[in-house]
């Protein structure tokens, strides 16, 4: 007997001492995560197996249930890598286009032979936008051409009118590619400049340079055979014979008049392709709930970018910052919610995807391929790059404001004594560019939770000097590393606060939605999904 209460003693405090998010633990996963000895983490690498193993065994030992396939903790992801092999030709009238220099891109059929010889015709920003009363393609088929665009979308100060001056999806190039797949266009181009892209052709020619990795397609569908940017001066000259600048051209498709202009010539394509298959996994924690057939959602991308280019003679991008420490959060997150001893109504499921920096690829894959449908999914909490630089006044929730559940979000911020940040750069389009978007565009209420950039105890500019300073000489470098000096407590808070969140979603009566009106950004658009 004696024995027996003794062993209930130890189960109840070890029990109260596992409802806390644990900032030593952060670390530990941290610090493993960023090693050297996971080589960056890379998709298809050892440095994957080795994190996606860890990520498993570390929920297996907090009593976190296997989500995966065939009763495992892991969801295959078909990933199929494709460069532009030596040799590719790209050419009009009598122009013709060098890789790198002039153009890159990629091939998206995941075809080793991409030949195509069509009509060029300029589609504006390439648009399609019923709900704003916009067409580029003006109700055009344009089947079987090289679609010309620009990326970004018309200017506008209306929130109703492509989300006023911050960026909806149809401004990003990835809906535009989509888009022109869908009207079987054979290739599509964008007319690179440094304002319509927000950045300039050096960080275009350093993603789009080498090794595209890509969803597999699934049988039936048809990729692009190819999908490029032009630099300025070889988009210059492929839009000669209309007379008009660039910028002129611009001007034409932020008219709503705006319809296609035939180039007047054929585009010219040889593209072979170099394609590597690679099986690459997420890993999928879940905790059942009490009553509900229903779940909430957390996400973190474990991947990064493996060994690379050295920069001052270090290869290993070890990602500690992006995103180890997302991968800590939700491992912690998922080892309290097992020890919860009342769990919640809804299940909790706690996915760690591959592929981000590709382009949210492993996110994406589960989106089309959920353990509970996209419809029964509550929320997406996502965690992408978190500061160790201590706890700060504020948080930043972008896209939650536009979601049902934005009340609950300001109850618990002010539990937390939080300030809820707005969204400093909205026309940088940040929503569109982490893992939580890909859960919004099957219509799950998504976002991410950061920390905001006014910190505890600290001068008035350090978070915004440490974020210039991390950006700028940390940011997919390989000196994103793991620093012993690191303050864990500002991760704490913001898993403290997903935490806290989480629960209360899980149990609120109805399942929450996004606004009316404002799902433009994310369901009507993209997967196809309605
Ligand atoms: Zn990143």
């Amino acid at each position: 007997m004696r024995v027996w209460t003794a062993a209930i003693l130890t189960l109840s405090a070890f029990g109260a001492q596992n409802l806390h998010i644990s900032g030593d633990k952060l670390r530990a996963h941290v610090q493993y995560l960023a090693s050297d000895r996971l080589e960056g983490r890379g998709v298809g690498t050892n440095g994957e197996k080795l994190a996606t193993q860890y990520i498993a065994d570390q929920l297996r030992a907090s009593g976190v249930a296997p989500a995966g396939d065939n009763g495992t903790y892991f969801q295959r992801v078909p990933l199929v890598g494709s460069s532009i092999a030596p040799g590719a030709t790209l050419a009009f009238e009598n122009t013709s286009l060098k890789f790198l220099t002039d153009y890159v891109g990629a091939a998206l059929s995941q075809k080793e032979q991409n030949d195509f010889d069509a009509e060029a015709v300029f589609v504006g920003h390439g648009i399609s936008a019923p709900e704003f009363g916009w067409d580029d393609y003006n109700g055009q088929d344009l089947h079987g051409k090289v679609l010309v665009f620009f990326t970004n979308e018309p200017p506008s100060n209306d929130p109703k009118f492509f989300g006023g001056p911050a960026l909806t999806y149809y401004g990003r190039w990835t809906y535009k590619f989509e888009e022109a797949a869908r009207r079987g266009a054979v290739a599509a181009l964008i007319l690179h400049t440094t304002p319509t892209a927000g950045y300039g052709w050096a960080v275009v020619r350093s993603s789009w340079g080498g090794e595209n990795p890509q969803l597999a397609l699934e049988p039936g569908h048809a990729g692009l055979k190819l999908a490029a940017w032009l630099s300025e001066d070889a988009g210059q000259k492929l839009v000669a014979k209309t007379g008009k600048s660039l910028d002129q051209l611009l001007a034409m498709a932020n008219e709503k008049s705006f319809h296609p202009v035939a180039l007047g010539f054929h585009v010219k394509g040889h593209i072979p392709a170099k394609l590597r298959q690679i099986a690459s996994r997420n890993v999928i924690g879940r905790v059942d709930g009490t009553s509900k057939p229903e779940a909430i959602l957390f996400t973190a991308h474990w991947d990064h970018f493996g060994v690379g280019e050295p920069i001052d003679g270090d290869k290993i991008y070890n990602g500690a910052v992006d995103n180890a420490t997302g991968c800590a959060v939700i491992l912690e997150m998922a080892r309290v919610w097992a020890a919860m001893p009342k769990k919640p109504s809804r299940s909790a499921l706690f996915l760690f995807v591959t592929a981000e920096e590709a382009g949210l690829l492993g996110s994406r894959y589960y989106g089309e391929h959920p353990v509970v449908p996209a419809g029964n999914t509550a929320v997406d909490l996502n965690y992408d790059a978190l500061y160790p630089f201590g706890k700060t006044k504020d948080v930043s929730v972008t896209g939650a404001e536009r979601t049902t559940l934005w009340p609950l979000v300001q109850e618990v911020a002010r539990q937390f004594n939080l300030t809820i940040e707005p969204d400093a750069e909205p026309g940088q389009g940040h929503y569109y560019r982490s893992d939580h978007f890909s859960l919004a565009r099957v219509g799950v209420p998504a976002f991410s939770i950061s920390q905001g950039s006014n910190y505890i105890g600290k001068p008035a500019n350090f978070g915004k000097t440490v974020f210039e300073h991390y950006n700028t000489d940390h940011y997919h470098r390989p000196s994103d590393e793991y620093h012993a000096d690191w303050d864990f407590s500002g991760m704490t808070q913001m898993a403290d606060f997903g935490l806290a969140l989480g629960v209360k979603i899980a149990n609120v009566p109805a399942l929450p939605t996004w606004k009316a009106g404002d799902e433009f950004l994310t369901t009507r658009i993209g997967s196809g999904v309605k």
